[in-house]
């Protein structure tokens, strides 16, 4: 099959689980889930930490090595800085100034973060997904099929984060439109853009480390970590766990 024809399938493919995970959410009790916020954050929390350790770590050192290792930390600086910048400039930024009333909005903050790293994370998947398609259409079916099930899982905590607070429906609908069409977009960059080069994406990978750990250190850690030693925290934490490992197994 011609490999433009194969890569906007396997786009759609993603956008389409995507738009599943967050209908998902409309087949629970919205004032139930909304309770349940410790459970979604913990999840998502523990989820980024395996996609850090078991994806893209690994695939930094595959792309830099040793030899170019600077490249990394360098990278990684960048990446957080880039996520601190956008931080700031979103509202609702500081949770410890804010007042009760505040938090909740603070849930939007937090969604438009976890959204924006994983639009960010999805557009260098994109480009590495073409890159893989190039090669292998078995491979790349496999690795779409993996990231199919992930999108699932992002699409509904995402969801239903937003659902935290009221929240203008145009604007949800604008964010998860981005989340699910990411993919596509860095498809797209690496169609019009043809460079196929170990260490490019090695520095594309760092920087998503920068933008994960940015994210899970300032939003997630301080949130979690005094909450987990409740139920729902553990049971969070392990189904992040349990949800990346079944997507690594396919
Ligand atoms: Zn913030």
């Amino acid at each position: 099959m011609d490999k433009n024809i194969s890569s906007i399938i396997l786009s759609l493919v993603l956008f389409l689980f995507t738009i599943i995970g967050c209908s998902g959410v409309n087949f629970f009790n919205q004032k139930k889930l909304n309770k349940r916020i410790d459970f979604i954050l913990s999840s998502i929390f523990s989820f980024m930490i395996m996609i850090l350790l078991i994806y893209l770590l690994p695939e930094v050192y595959h792309c830099l090595g040793f030899k170019n290792l600077y490249l990394f930390f360098i990278f990684l600086v960048i990446g957080f800085i880039i996520m601190k910048t956008i931080d700031h400039y979103l509202p609702n930024h500081d949770y410890h100034q804010l007042t009760k009333n505040k938090i909740k909005k603070n849930y939007i903050h937090i969604s438009l973060m976890c959204a924006i790293v994983f639009i960010i994370y999805n557009i260098v998947i994109g480009i590495e997904l073409y890159n893989t398609i190039l090669v292998s259409t078995n491979e790349s079916i496999r690795i779409t099929i993996s990231l199919s099930l992930r999108n699932v899982f992002l699409g509904f905590m995402i969801y239903s984060m937003m659902n935290q607070d009221k929240y203008s429906k145009i604007k949800k609908i604008l964010i998860i439109f981005l989340l699910s069409i990411s993919t596509f977009i860095g498809i797209f960059i690496r169609v019009m853009i043809n460079f196929n080069n170990i260490i490019t994406s090695g520095i594309l990978f760092s920087s998503i480390v920068g933008l994960f750990i940015y994210f899970i250190i300032d939003e997630l850690y301080r949130r979690v970590m005094p909450k987990i030693k409740k139920k729902e925290t553990i049971y969070g934490v392990i189904l992040g766990i349990a949800w990346l490992l079944i997507c690594s197994t396919l």
